[in-house]
């Protein structure tokens, strides 16, 4: 994680970020027990808008939901988050580009493992947007370990706690000397990586896990989705076998921290399109970032 920029909404205020902090026998610390998304805000020299911040909204929501976070629903509404997220965004003045980390902390200290009905503490940061993967070509490794499947921590949710099985795997990668890894289910299809979701193009279709497949439904996994079928592109969300991956023609990646990232090698193969940008991705890349910023069509950009 980026270091956050010095204004951060804790609780019920803006505070400087070092006293920003969570008690250390509170859930969210003592199990993982938050729940949180990001998303970027871009800056120029007329506006700051965000990027489906409802779309975030509902998942953070559902997020608690699935959790059993209750306590966060009933004091927060989209328009309230609205506002919070324009407050902090006007305390930092940023320059340029940057992620925003919402997260919703249980942080009652109390003996043992549960959830309903517990408080919860509100953090909203800035930090620097910086993408966590190469955007030129990456190179991945299928994870030695296996994505948590749904009836044991759901990866619908964005559950910190869940992000340790996202830290082996990654790390898993890179002492591997690759750049991120592909998560399989515990049937050994294919998820996602670790902080992104994956598609492929074979013969003129684009393919992607399905959302039951143990996957964040990513908010640019949705993106990439629409702006496909709006390009006439033929897209099939399905179980995703990794052999499928071997012989596609391309690969991207997509996730807010990633951006719209092809791949060029997996597992010592050299993905088909490698190492120029094979025309799906490129089109769908160029579409995406000129929807981040500027997105008429779809109302999903909102002025702060
Ligand atoms: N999968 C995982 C596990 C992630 O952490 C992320 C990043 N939030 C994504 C996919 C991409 O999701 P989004 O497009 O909403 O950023």
């Amino acid at each position: 994680m980026a270091t956050p920029h010095g204004k951060v909404f804790f609780g019920n205020g803006i505070v400087d970020a070092h006293d920003a902090k969570l008690g250390v026998a509170t859930s969210a610390v003592l199990y993982g027990l938050s729940v949180y998304t990001v998303f970027p805000v871009y800056v120029s020299a007329q506006t700051r808008t965000a990027f489906r911040l409802q779309d975030h909204f509902q998942r953070l929501l559902e997020s608690c939901r699935i959790i059993g976070i209750d306590t966060f629903a009933q004091q927060w509404t989209y328009e309230r988050f609205t506002q919070v997220v324009r407050e902090v965004v006007q305390a930092n003045d940023p320059q340029r580009e940057v992620y925003v980390r919402a997260t919703v902390h249980v942080d009652e200290s109390i003996p043992g493992t549960r959830v309903r009905g517990l408080s919860t503490t509100v953090s909203i940061f800035l930090y620097d947007a910086v993408p966590i993967v190469p955007q030129d070509g990456m190179r991945l490794k299928t994870s030695v370990w296996r994505r948590i499947p749904d009836n044991a921590i759901p990866s619908r949710a964005k559950v910190n706690g869940a992000y340790v099985n996202s830290v082996l795997a990654k790390q898993d990668a890179i002492d591997s000397g690759f750049d991120d890894c592909i998560f399989l289910d515990i049937n050994g299809h294919v998820c996602e990586l670790s902080a992104a979701n994956i598609f492929l193009v074979r013969n003129g279709v684009l393919i992607t896990p399905d959302v039951t497949s143990d996957i964040l439904d990513g908010i640019n996994r949705r993106t990439i989705l629409t702006l496909a079928r709006e390009e006439g592109l033929e897209v099939r969300e399905r179980v995703v076998d990794l052999t499928e991956l071997y012989i596609a023609d391309e690969v991207f990646v997509c996730g807010t921290s990633a951006g719209v990232a092809p791949v060029f090698q997996i597992d010592g193969r050299a993905v088909g399109s490698a190492p120029v940008l094979g025309p799906v991705s490129a089109t769908l890349r160029k579409r995406h970032q000129d929807a981040l910023t500027g997105d008429q069509a779809h109302g999903w950009v909102t002025v702060l």
